[in-house]
């Protein structure tokens, strides 16, 4: 035995499960590469935005209070987010607090009473619930007579044309599509597919501004929703594109002429994105961009291990170990209250920070039943960090995401396992 293998038995995993671990990695040697391979295109990617841009040292270390004009930081930042995600403008802001923020944001900002918001895709993620209305909530668009529709997906996952096409009158102004399944179990969506989407949906009505929700799907591919027609990109810098270094924030990337509608939004009419001082967070959110691809790659690592470990020992997983990725979300069903909560507590366990805690299930608002949550993060919450969760009910499901490193992840899952083998829960032969 190697050291190296020494040390994960002084974290508690025996032999048996490493060298399970082990096998599965062995495997999975191609798709990693072609993990890195993505992950490298994106860093280019990145760097060459910075460098079109001329970020300079004055942009990161330029502490912005007050009002916060001519916020070097804060502007050239945004310059360089319109040139990863090929747009002609974006907002990057502390200001937006997180990704329900960022799209709540980008809807109030476009959408006037009268108008009519449609999902061609589906419900949306939970928090939008409220923000739309479907859900009665104060502040919602409802409130303010704006309608809303939904073209459900076909059994098979995939967009049902006809139903769109019949949800689009001239009342529709705006689309919203959702990259990633969120804690659904249909299928995440590639960028290709959405393009596809966008382009029937404009073929229909062409002034329909399409946006999508990009949350945990950035630098996922090589590309992005900008690059297939979408007037708005939307996502939280808790997650992908704050590379787990950005302490808030969000970001919506698009049209010039949204995007300061967004700004105006944001700020007041008037002032738009010429207010709203950056307060020293820059270095991160520049920092976080430049290792966001890394950190996706890692992540992704995370995901795929996971698929292949638990689908090896006869547990249900989506998306499958061989399938592509459009996300870095990983669900298992578990089948048993048991197995989730060893789980959630085998990731808590490999956590840099809180290790100790114990997760234990609990009531959450806006969930039905209990919720068991393992995150041991720097950032409160973010789930581009190693994080697991999943409802007390049946099929006992864990959401599984993130991993700031790949050998971070790789901790954590085969922690998951030690702990579900402790428990005898599951055996390896
Ligand atoms: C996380 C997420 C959101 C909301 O982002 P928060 O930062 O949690 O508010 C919206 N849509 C999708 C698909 C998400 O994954």
């Amino acid at each position: 035995m190697t050291e190296l293998a020494e040390f994960y038995r002084e974290f508690g995993i025996r032999d048996e499960v490493y060298r399970f671990g082990e096998s599965v990695l062995g495997e999975l040697r191609e798709r990693f590469g072609e993990i890195d391979r993505i992950a490298e295109y994106n860093q280019m990617k990145v760097i060459q935005a910075m460098q079109k841009s001329q970020v300079n040292e004055n942009c990161l270390h330029y502490y912005a209070s007050g009002y916060g004009y001519n916020d070097p930081g804060r502007d050239t930042l945004e310059e360089a987010y319109a040139a990863v995600f090929h747009t002609q403008s974006a907002l990057v802001r502390p200001q937006i607090t997180c990704g329900t923020h960022a799209l709540s944001l980008a809807l109030s900002a476009v959408l006037r009473p009268g108008d009519e918001l449609l999902s061609p895709v589906g419900k949306p993620y939970d928090t939008l619930e409220e923000v739309i209305g479907i859900r009665p909530s104060k502040g919602s668009l409802a409130e303010y007579g704006i309608t809303y529709s939904q073209a459900e997906l076909l059994s098979d996952g995939s967009f049902d044309y006809e139903a769109i096409k019949k949800a689009i009158h001239d009342k529709t102004k705006l689309v919203t599509i959702q990259r990633s399944k969120g804690y659904l179990t249909r299928p995440s969506f590639s960028v290709k597919q959405i393009g596809r989407l966008i382009a029937f949906v404009k073929e229909i009505k062409p002034d329909v501004i399409c946006m999508v929700d990009n949350c945990y799907g950035e630098f996922v591919e090589t590309v992005e929703p900008g690059d297939v027609g979408a007037d708005l990109v939307v996502g939280s810098l808790i997650k992908n594109p704050g590379g787990g270094l950005a302490p808030i924030g969000g970001y919506i990337a698009g049209k010039k002429d949204l995007i300061d509608a967004c700004g105006y939004r944001l700020t007041s009419p008037g002032l738009g994105k010429e207010v709203g001082a950056s307060l020293g967070v820059m270095q991160s959110f520049y920092q976080g961009l430049f290792l966001a691809p890394a950190v996706v790659a890692g992540a992704l690592k995370g995901a795929v291990f996971a698929a292949n470990i638990y689908e090896k020992l006869g547990y249900p997983v989506i998306p499958k170990g061989m399938e592509s990725r459009h996300d870095i979300i990983q669900a298992v069903e578990l089948g048993t209250p048991e197995g989730l909560i060893a789980f959630c507590r085998g990731i808590q366990a490999a956590a840099p920070v809180d290790s100790y805690v114990v997760p234990e299930p609990w009531a959450m608002p806006g969930y039905d039943s209990d919720v068991i949550m393992a995150a041991g993060a720097f950032v409160q919450g973010a789930s581009i960090e190693l994080s697991a969760d999943g409802p007390m009910k049946p099929p006992y499901a864990v959401y599984f995401q993130g991993g700031l490193t790949w050998h971070h992840a790789k901790l954590g899952i085969l922690m998951s396992l030690e702990y579900m083998m402790r428990d005898g829960l599951v055996r390896l032969t």
